[in-house]
């Protein structure tokens, strides 16, 4: 029999009792504290990482670096050591550099991951508290809920309606019900351990009460550890796409080399200095640098992100963020602030207004600008009583000093759903304090709420005996199951007038935007079967609505605004009632005058061709069940959308799955929605995730930014080294030069550019098409044209000093190797906007002004230090070269400029 096995066959006190834990009280910090030093975190250990030494070694995984270095050593025994020295130690340098790029990304992936982590809910010193699921240690007392994953293996002390799916572990994706009663038997196969809960596992309904039993590594999960392999995808289109593209940059680098060496050679250069300059030409002009440069653009981006509160679960949805045309959202909590509060009361044919707002549980009850008693009706008593046994939610205060005064405050505050919390402040405005409720009566069962029913029920019994069914939910849902009402103290059959008067009365409340709660009861007879909610939720008898403000976040409206303006549709997905929802959405903006609202029942029987045809049109779906956001996604992206989709329920799953972009809630939001998403809001706000939408597209921007950079450096570099071969002059730059050029460019100024800061039409310009190429939109073009300029205006450069001083060679070299080197590092300003380099000041970024400095030092260095002249060729220049190097290293952006200059003016040709 297994270790796990032993529990099976025990009640649940003697479980308990073995761990040494009161299950009202779980354990206390010192009983965890020695736990967790004895048996460990509650984590599975990951595979064997890559240490530091094989990332190093693998910067020279690099067939040309092992040709450069062969190369090398030739070099070194035909007595040519500085040469060798120094080409080893800029390969060296180089591999620094590509060592300390890839363990930064690496880092940052893994710190995301962390933030990730989950977290589980957990009974310590008396109190619930929600930790960190690797701190869990056996004994401790857990509470579960729909959507949760089972954080360590657990023995389960008491259930209500709960179901697990176990298919991690055992294959079934039935999901099975538990129970906390002993089984007759322990050594039963881990699909019938009906009273234990495993770790990965899922909560798909009901609540449990378990304690663990086994963490970590001795779960069922962790036997079986080395067995699952970690699916999630780190690396993004993008990158894919780039990985091919350096496949074929590799080839095309070899090729023009092999051209410049054989042109050299037919020319008459020596072969042996051909083939070195060849080499070095070949590992400049392969952008080895590209992927690393775009994990680390793409990790300091996500970076910035999480300060915004986005966490980033998938990096591929950086790219796709900025793709996103649509973005569906949950209205409560998302777009409002969650923070109800009852203001409106309907019972006994009165409207109440209820005073006082937030937690805080003062205030009155009027009617027709008169205060009245809640007690004074029995309909009215009846509600308070529901909304507070029907309940889930705690409410409590602290007192806190604030001031200079030191004044004592009360801060009330709420544990569990808001929309619960403030039905509990409202019983409590009224004189019905849970704490004392609870004294006279005792729940039986419940029903828990979810968003496909809209509706939760309690059987309570009274210390009378007497048992009845409480019911609170969806005002138009829970009247269809009412046949009755309580009126002026009697229960009467309900009327269609009556039915009416109630409909037009959640019309009303729903045109406030209040969100819509109705109260409903019934007698339960003894014996009476109450395993299913479906037969039990019926013949109930209609007690009376609540109306709740939930307002509007006040980031949110301008949030939808900057949507509007960069292209993006907002689209609200909400349970709640279709007039609240379109009220809300009318005050955010997100409706718009010929918008369509839709609600959950048009959906069923809507095709989805019908669907299709009208979603662009559709700005607000109401009543909708989590099922119907999938159709929703779908019908989006049939029309050609790149779909956001917010989400947080256990249902919600599947369709923040299937979106282009799944968004789960942070505070709110299940674990199984925050697996299934790709990006996490911290502070479950909209507004987060259109300054995440913001952030994507500066990430794509800042990556071509440098590969525009990158690739038009390599052309330039390639390019003055062809036309000299091809025009017999001698070579104008020697191996070590072309190294430092590499080293330079593909160091400091590209990792700057990977962190500029938005450009200002970021998010006035549309979407971008995903399935755009990395050129598009004059990248390629600009490679092109300023590659071009660079390499040719660096041999005018070298052509004007030779044609001067032709018996010196070093010279007209460093003149070269000096313009080379400017024009790139002013080419890198262009690189910062699709614009003309004029169009954007350089002094926004200024790690980016940093970094060409520093490299404009280290340039000044090579040609001035004399100990590193003889290593890297050159000679002192003077104020005659300086005038040249500048004069030819900003032509070639001020000629591309001046043709960007010119594009209005062909605009007007053109008409
Ligand atoms: P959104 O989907 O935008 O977050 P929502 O929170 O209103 O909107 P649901 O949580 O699915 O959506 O709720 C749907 C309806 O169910 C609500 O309009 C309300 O009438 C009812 N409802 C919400 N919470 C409860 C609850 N705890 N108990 C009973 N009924 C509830």
């Amino acid at each position: 029999m297994s270790e796990q096995a032993r529990w099976i066959d025990w009640e649940p006190d003697k479980v308990t009792s073995h761990f040494g834990v009161d299950p009202a009280k779980g354990l206390n910090e010192k009983e965890v504290d020695e736990r967790l030093k004895q048996v460990g975190l509650n984590q599975l250990t990951e595979g064997e990482k890559a240490s530091y030494f094989a990332v190093f070694i693998a910067q020279f995984k690099d067939f040309m670096v092992w040709v450069l270095l062969i190369a090398t050593l030739i070099s070194a025994l035909l007595g040519e050591y500085t040469d060798a020295i120094a080409i080893i130690a800029i390969v060296i340098l180089n591999a620094i550099l590509g060592f300390i790029q890839e363990v930064r990304a690496e880092r940052s992936l893994s710190a995301l991951k962390k933030l990730s982590a989950p977290t589980a809910r957990v009974l310590r010193n008396g109190k619930w508290e929600r930790v960190d699921a690797a701190k869990l240690v056996p004994g401790d007392i857990v509470v579960l809920e729909s959507g949760d994953r089972v954080p360590a293996d657990l023995r389960f002390l008491k259930t209500e309606n709960l179901y697990i799916e176990e298919s991690a572990l055992t294959g079934e994706s039935v999901p099975v019900q538990k129970r906390s009663e002993a089984l007759a038997k322990a050594d039963v196969p881990l699909g019938d351990r009906k009273n234990m809960g495993y770790m990965g596992t899922m909560v798909v309904r009901g609540t449990g009460l378990g304690v663990v039993v086994s963490t970590g590594m001795a779960t069922e999960m962790g036997r079986i550890a080395h067995l699952i392999e970690s699916t999630e995808e780190m690396e993004t289109p993008l990158q894919r796409r780039l990985e091919q593209l350096g496949k074929v940059l590799v080839v095309v680098a070899l090729m023009l080399t092999a051209l410049v060496v054989v042109t050299g050679i037919l020319h008459g250069h020596d072969v042996y200095k051909m083939f070195l300059a060849g080499v070095s030409l070949a590992v400049a002009a392969i952008p080895e640098g590209l992927p690393a440069i775009v994990t680390i653009a793409l990790a300091l981006g996500v970076q910035r992100m999480i300060k915004k509160r986005a966490i980033v679960r998938k990096l591929p949805s950086v790219e796709t963020l900025g793709c996103a045309s649509v973005i569906c959202s949950d209205k409560t909590g998302t777009l409002t602030q969650n923070k109800m509060t009852v203001t409106h009361l309907w019972v006994d044919g009165k409207r109440v207004q209820v005073s006082g707002s937030g937690y805080a549980p003062y205030g009155n009850f009027s009617w027709q600008g008169k205060e009245i008693q809640p007690f004074s009706s029995q309909a009215f008593r009846r509600l308070l009583e529901i909304a507070v046994l029907c309940n889930n939610a705690q409410l409590s205060c602290n007192t806190v000093k604030e001031g200079l005064l030191k004044r004592k405050q009360e801060e009330w505050r709420i544990d569990g759903d808001p929309t619960e919390g403030a039905l509990l402040v409202v019983g409590a405005k009224g004189g019905l304090l849970a704490s004392e409720v609870t004294g006279e009566w005792t729940r039986v069962k419940e029903y828990p709420f979810d968003s496909d029913r809209k509706m939760m029920s309690v059987i309570v019994k009274h210390r009378n005996g007497k048992q009845f069914l409480y019911t609170k939910g969806a005002p138009d849902i829970l009247l269809s199951r009412c046949s009755h009402i309580l009126h002026d103290g009697k229960i009467t059959p309900l009327t269609p007038t009556l039915r009416a008067e109630i409909l037009k009365q959640i019309e009303e409340l729903a045109l406030m935007a209040l969100r819509n709660l109705a109260f409903a009861f019934r007698e339960v007879r003894p014996g009476e079967k109450v395993e299913r909610s479906s037969t039990v939720e019926q013949g109930l008898t209609f007690v009376g609505l609540a109306g709740m403000m939930d307002p509007p976040r006040e980031e949110v409206k301008e949030a939808i605004r900057v949507c509007r303006r960069a292209g993006i549709k907002t689209v609200m997905i909400t349970g709640d009632h279709q007039t609240t929802a379109e009220a809300i959405a009318i005050e955010l903006g997100i409706k718009q005058p010929h918008g369509l609202t839709i609600n959950g029942n048009d959906l069923y029987t809507m095709s989805d061709e019908e669907l299709q045809q009208k979603i662009n049109q559709i700005d607000v779906f109401a009543r909708v069940s989590p099922e119907h956001k999938l159709k929703i996604v779908k019908a989006l992206q049939k029309q050609g959308h790149v779909v956001a989709m917010t989400g947080d329920g256990v249902n919600d799953a599947p369709a923040i799955k299937a979106a282009d972009i799944g968004i789960a809630m942070g505070v709110t939001g299940t674990d199984v929605s925050k697996e299934s998403s790709s990006l996490i809001l911290a502070d479950d706000n909209f507004a987060t995730i259109v300054a995440a939408v913001e952030e994507g597209r500066n990430i794509y921007d800042n990556i071509r930014k440098f590969i525009s950079y990158l690739l038009a450096s390599n052309v330039g570099e390639i390019l003055v080294m062809f036309l000299a071969m091809l025009g017999g002059f001698p070579l104008p730059l020697v191996p070590i030069q072309i190294l430092w050029v590499n080293l330079v460019t593909d160091g400091l100024p590209a990792m700057a550019l990977g962190v500029d800061p938005a450009e200002e039409d970021t998010m006035t310009r549309p979407p971008r098409d995903s399935r755009e190429s990395v050129f598009a939109r004059r990248v390629g073009w600009k490679i092109v044209t300023r590659g071009l300029l660079i390499g040719f205006c660096s041999l005018m450069a070298f052509w004007i000093t030779y044609s001067e001083n032709p018996d010196n060679l070093v010279l007209a070299q460093t003149v070269a190797f000096a313009t080379l080197v400017m024009s790139q590092l002013i080419y890198v300003f262009d690189c910062r906007t699709t614009g003309s380099i004029f169009s954007r000041t350089p002094f926004d970024n200024k790690l980016l002004i940093l970094a060409v400095l520093s490299s404009v030092l280290l340039l000044l260095a090579v040609i001035y230090y004399p100990p590193l002249q003889p290593i890297f060729h050159t000679v002192p220049l003077g104020i005659r070269e300086w005038i040249l190097i500048c004069v030819t290293s900003i032509l070639p952006v001020n000629i591309a400029g001046l043709l960007d200059l010119l594009r209005p003016v062909r605009k007007l040709i053109h008409g």
